[in-house]
């Protein structure tokens, strides 16, 4: 059974619930606290765990975002919540006020969802495939790497510097995906490289 059941309309229809947030208004924090916890199980029911980073800065906590709908069954999955990781080393369940309102950022109309292009002499951008865009972006830095390389030194030291390109990597990879994507943007010459949480 997928239940949906609202904190607010629980407190309202719930003797529980009543007496809840009559405690709470004499100062028995608790007991709201104990009502709380009662309600969050069905808050969350069959919804489905995925653990992410939050993306807002380079604390980087960890967060589990849950979401409905089954995609097998032609379900559309929907973000309903998303909340601190309590086994999280870095920040151990918690979330500052910007983590906290992270599912905003994922529900907001002008969050950024697919490659946008602005073309030379164009003043608007226009979306573009990924194929697209990754296609553009590979011909770009070949082009730029070929023509900027500096192989040596004006002492003829072999350096191996690609310095008018600079790279941004994601935020949530483990250690392992940054050592890799280190590894291939180094070999490449580049040195202005970043790839941690805020990016
Ligand atoms: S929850 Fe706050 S402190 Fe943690 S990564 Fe997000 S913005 Fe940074």
């Amino acid at each position: 059974m997928n239940m949906e059941l609202s904190r607010r309309s629980f407190l309202k229809t719930s003797g529980a619930g009543i007496a809840g947030t009559s405690l709470g208004a004499f100062g028995f924090g608790e007991a709201e606290a104990a009502v709380a916890s009662f309600i969050k199980p069905f808050h969350l029911a069959n919804t489905t765990e995925a653990r992410n980073t939050c993306t807002y800065c380079s604390v980087a906590c960890g967060i589990i975002i849950y979401s409905k709908g089954d995609l097998r069954k032609g379900e559309k999955a929907d973000i309903v919540h998303i909340e601190g990781d309590a086994d999280h080393p870095t920040n151990r369940g918690t979330l500052c006020p910007k983590g906290a309102a992270l599912r905003d950022i994922v529900k907001s109309e002008t969050r950024l969802t697919q490659p946008m292009l602005r073309k030379a002499g164009s003043d608007t951008f226009e979306p573009v495939s990924w194929d697209a865009a990754l296609d553009k972006i590979a011909r770009m830095m070949k082009d730029d790497r070929d023509a900027n390389f500096v192989a040596t030194n004006k002492d003829g030291v072999t350096v191996n510097r690609w310095l008018t390109t600079g790279f941004l990597a994601a935020s949530a990879t483990t250690n392992e995906t940054a050592f890799a994507t280190y590894k291939v943007v180094r070999s490449t010459g580049i040195l202005a490289f970043d790839n941690q949480a805020r990016v």
